[in-house]
Order: C-alpha cells, then structure tokens, then sequence
C-alpha cells in the first residue's frame, strides 16, 4: 500500500539497509520495479521528477503510482516527488496524492542556481509547515551536486558542511536530507570513478543519528549495460557513475535512501535497442518494451540485494498517511 517515505527511511536507519529510489514517467518502468520489490520483498520508493510528472500529464502517473499500491498490497511503497522547486510544485504533488515530498531548496526555483542558506530554509520550512499536519513526509537538501539531470542542477559542487546540516534539520524539521558528498547527477558526470566523502557522510551522522540521509546522483552506470546501448547503434562514450561498492560503504553511517534514475534509463534503451536491432521487422511497442521492462526488473533487483534493501517488506507496520499525522504533534 501507499505509505509515507518516513516509516521506510526510519525503518531502514533502524536496521541498517537503504531503499532505493526509482523514478518512473511510465507504465513499463513501474511494473518493472515493482517486479523487483515483489521478487526480492523489499519496500520501494518510486519517485517523479516534474519532468516526469509533466511528460505524464499528472494524472496518468498519479494512478500508474497507486495502481502499483493495488496490485502490491503487501509492500510498502511511497509516492514521492522528487526535486520539488517551490511550493506551488509540492502542492500540486499533494493533491495527487503523494505521500511523501522533496523541496530541494538547495537551488532555486529554476533549479538551476543555488539558493543561500536563508533561502532554503525558509522555503523548506514552509513545505514542512504544510506537509507535516497531512501526514506526508518532507526530504530536504543541503549542498549542491555537480551534475544535471531533468534540467536540475547548477553546475557547482558544494558538498554539505555537518554542522550547516545540525542547524537545518532544528529550523526546518526536515524528516530526511539529500546531502552532498561526492555523487552527481547524470551519466557523464565522472572522468573517472568517484570516490565518496566518507569522512562528511560519518559526521553528518554522528551528529545527526536519528536523521535519514539521501544520496541523489547514485546511479552507477554499469559498464555491461553502456556496452549493449553502444553494440546496438548507441553513442555513449565515457559513461561512468558511481560504483555500487561506493554507495554500499556508506549504508551503515545513515544513508537510508539513495536515488536511482540513469540506470533506469540505459537500462531500458540497451534491451530496445537490442531487441529491434536483432528483429528490425517488428513494429509492435510491446514487443520491444517487455523486455525493457524485463531487463529493468532484473537490473532493480540486483541494486535492491546490494542496498541490503531485499526481505525487510514484511517487517514494516504499513500505516496511511492519516496515521502518520501522530508523527508530528
Ligand atoms: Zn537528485
């Protein structure tokens, strides 16, 4: 069922794993995470940017989203937006039912400069001023990614100071915060593969325990996958993100949500391509979007195993937003 993103996060703080979160524009993409929640029992985030929300025209996802809550009553999934710009943005996810918002008052509302400090906290707070009393959680974020993705991003890496980060939970009452620790937006975000800020990750941590932390930027581009987009016709040359070892290392020091969006997307365009390269005489959408669909389930799956994310479905108390009103009186 459809549940706030804040019984997961702390669910997963609490025992140590990290649920990742996918984003969807369309009917394929979701039946193919949920193939692999269901597959692997794992609780699930599926997230919209505006763009996808946009390329939907709203409704159309918004009931793909909670058909996926119908045919998997037994895992808790959260509908979140993701990189909300400004509160008009986080109202009309409200009103489409979501359970659960990011305000990414890093940058402004064009997502493509970066706020000041003043500015991200009074809009945050103004997100969680209206999110909290329904119910619906609020990730924030602290720090600026390198890297663009869906028009987001400014270009400037400003990784998040842990004591800036104290301060913005106590004015904002954040419930989770995306922060900025060496990932980036993207598929040719990296020259050579990136090493993390443990180091920031495990003080953010220390002085924030109780905080669930995002990693955004965290697909890891896997080389098999860019290889079938380049075999078939594709032009990717250098692709590189983060590897799956990286986002591991930092599991146990508070990262309870990482972002997974480029994966899906390469995913998805190398089991095309190959497809209609080995069979150019099929015209059908369907046959070449079920094994993307396929292939996506399986590559979710194997990120839901390494994020430790697989088998703890059945151990969440699944509570509607309604109940999750008690979280902030
Ligand atoms: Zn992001």
């Amino acid at each position: 069922m459809l549940v706030p993103s804040k019984i997961l996060l702390d669910h997963a703080l609490q025992n140590k794993y990290c649920v990742g979160a996918f984003n969807v524009n369309n009917m394929e993409q979701i039946q193919g995470i949920m193939q692999a929640a269901k597959e692997t029992l794992s609780p699930v985030i599926i997230q919209a940017s505006r763009g996808a929300l946009k390329y939907s025209k709203m409704i159309y996802l918004q009931k793909l989203m909670e058909a996926a809550a119908l045919d998997n009553p037994e895992i808790p999934i959260a509908m979140h937006l993701d990189h909300g710009n400004s509160f008009e943005t986080v109202k009309q996810a409200v009103a489409l039912n979501f359970t659960s918002v990011m305000i990414d008052g890093s940058l402004d509302e064009s997502g493509k400069i970066p706020n000041t400090y003043e500015q991200n906290v009074a809009i945050t707070k103004q997100v969680v001023g209206y999110c909290h009393p329904l119910g619906i959680t609020v990730e924030g974020e602290l720090g600026t990614l390198g890297g663009i993705e869906d028009g987001v991003g400014s270009g400037k890496v400003q990784l998040t100071d842990p004591d800036q980060a104290v301060k913005f939970v106590e004015e904002t009452g954040v419930d989770s915060l995306a922060v900025a620790v060496g990932t980036s937006h993207g598929a040719y975000k990296f020259k050579v593969a990136p090493k993390l800020a443990l180091d920031i990750v495990k003080a953010i941590h220390e002085k924030l325990p109780n905080l669930a932390l995002v990693m955004h930027g965290s697909s890891s581009v896997p080389k098999e996958l860019v290889d079938i987009v380049n075999q078939y016709g594709g032009q990717m040359p250098n692709a590189q993100g983060v590897p799956l070892e990286q986002i591991q290392s930092v599991i146990p020091h508070g990262v309870a949500k990482v972002n997974v969006d480029t994966d899906s997307r390469i995913c998805m365009t190398g089991a095309v391509r190959k497809y209609l390269a080995e069979n150019p005489g099929k015209f059908d959408p369907r046959d070449y979007l079920k094994p993307a669909r396929e292939a996506l389930a399986q590559m979710i799956a194997v990120r839901m195993k390494a994020f430790l994310t697989a088998g703890h479905a059945l151990e969440i108390k699944q509570i509607n937003l309604a109940a999750a009103k008690k979280f902030y009186v």
